[in-house]
């Protein structure tokens, strides 16, 4: 719980300050209609989009996600309801995120749109100012850095600095003898941003780096217990690309360096965190940037429900259901330092560390400001997620999950990966919750004014013709 205060104080000033600059300078009105957005309906509901199997495949552009955009989103491609997208990818920085999605949906999304699995680590600040081992494939140097971290070894540095070391790859061996060449400073946590390119090499170099405390001049001490701070974001076991079948994803290699771990000390590998679906941090990341993006916008309804759309029952649909169960005991308690306790209880906030210990009042105003009652989960059939026959209409009777693909740490519950609904993809999942929500997005008067000319083009164009038509019998 400690560690959710400097969290949400965060979030807290952060989401004020924005929100009230980009109130002052973003105004509300619609260029073309001239109509204030206070009039249009107003959305009670935000939505969480998954990317991979939802919106994307690899690089491909899930057709059904184009026709999604154009409900969501006004004449001047501005969306008409608070939208974030929710991925466990975490090999580049949020923007990077942000400008592929505007490129391949065709409509602008800022990066306040994108929580990403390490997103939640900008909030681990009692970690920022040591040195910390990142693993991962991409800037992860330049987005440790990016999200707080002042002090960050690859493990190419490593290896540089120790070449003995890595020694799976023969051809990687050093011809001669090799001593270190830079020195290193101790090592005092490891970050897991995603599965890296050659794991036989980050694996045996993470378990060093365990096993000495940081310090690879030293040999192994397999009975040091705790070891280094660990904290790993993404625990996908798999991911769904071109390919006919999931591929391995950050899961995999965790369940790797858990195993070896656990085979060479006889205990089992300790996670100070984990972010990413899911975890229920994620998910108070995103409703919070969905309740910012309500207040730019104006819009004064508070949000009470939450749709998360994915396609992989063990990050989307448990993440999601799980946040619900969440929502609902908060919503039954309605005591903001009770509420503290179920966070802490019930989640990943539990391996939080905190550097602050006090109870301040941004932290209670933050859970008492109006927010969602309700996550419902909607899985859809583009990715992961494969149904053998047709979309079964009784939902709660077609999830029959026989093997565990969540992460260790997370206990199986069968009620947790049961979807709310099945529909066959994203642009179904919205024509739903609009229905489900009542919501008719404005007419935008440009729009309608546009349509109005072009079926009045299209009648003088007939007109035309039956007048040709009659001086050519004449
Ligand atoms: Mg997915």
């Amino acid at each position: 719980m400690r560690g959710l205060l400097p969290l949400f104080r965060g979030l807290h000033t952060v989401s004020n300050r924005q929100a009230r600059r980009k109130a002052g300078i973003v105004g509300s009105r619609c260029g073309l209609c001239g109509t204030q957005s206070v009039n249009k309906p107003q959305p009670k509901f935000g939505l969480l989009f998954d990317i991979d199997g939802v919106l994307v495949r690899g690089r491909m552009l899930i057709p059904a996600a184009k026709l999604a955009v154009e409900k969501l989103v006004d004449s001047q491609g501005r969306f008409v309801v608070p939208v974030v997208f929710v991925t466990n990818a975490g090999n580049c920085l949020r923007q990077t995120k942000a400008d592929q999605l505007s490129h391949i949906l065709g409509v602008p999304i800022t990066q306040d749109q994108v929580v990403m699995s390490h997103s939640p680590l900008r909030m681990f600040k009692k970690f920022h100012d040591k040195c910390v081992l990142v693993s991962g494939q991409g800037p992860v140097l330049e987005i440790a850095k990016n999200v707080g971290f002042k002090n960050v070894v690859s493990i190419d540095m490593v290896r540089e600095s120790y070449p003995l070391l890595d020694m799976v790859d023969h051809n990687r061996r050093p011809k001669l003898p090799s001593t270190p060449v830079v020195s290193l400073p101790t090592v005092e946590a490891v970050i897991l941003f995603g599965e890296p390119i050659r794991w036989e090499t980050n694996l045996q170099l993470i378990i060093d780096i365990l096993l000495t405390h940081g310090n690879l001049n030293s040999p192994h001490q397999t009975h040091a217990v705790p070891h280094l701070p660990l904290l790993a974001c993404n625990m996908d076991l798999m991911w769904m690309a071109e390919a006919n079948s999931p591929r391995f994803g950050h899961g995999t290699f965790l369940v790797c360096l858990e195993n070896i771990y656990k085979k060479i000390t006889g205990k089992d590998l300790k996670y100070d965190a984990l972010m990413g679906k899911p975890s229920e941090l994620t998910y108070h990341f995103a409703e919070y940037l969905i309740r910012s993006q309500a207040m730019q916008r104006q819009w004064k309804l508070p949000i009470t429900s939450l749709y998360a759309i994915g396609d992989n029952l063990m990050t989307d649909i448990y993440g999601a259901n799980m946040y619900n169960r969440f929502l609902e005991e908060r919503a039954a308690i309605k005591n903001p330092k009770a509420v503290a306790q179920v966070v802490a209880a019930t989640g990943s906030s539990t391996a939080m560390p905190g550097g602050e210990e006090e109870f301040d009042s941004m932290w209670e105003s933050e859970l008492a400001l109006p927010s969602a009652t309700s996550c419902k989960s909607i899985l859809v059939c583009t990715g992961v997620y494969n149904p053998i026959a047709e979309v079964p209409s009784d939902a709660s009777r077609s999830i029959k999950e026989t093997v565990f693909h969540g992460h260790r740490d997370f206990r199986f519950d069968p009620a947790l990966v049961e979807p709310n609904y099945i529909v066959q993809d994203v642009a179904e999942a919205v024509d739903l919750i609009f229905q489900q929500e009542k919501f008719v997005p404005a007419v935008c008067w440009a729009r309608l004014l546009a349509v109005v000319v072009r079926v009045l083009g299209v009648v003088r164009g007939l007109a035309v013709v039956a007048v040709l038509r009659v001086v050519v019998r004449v």
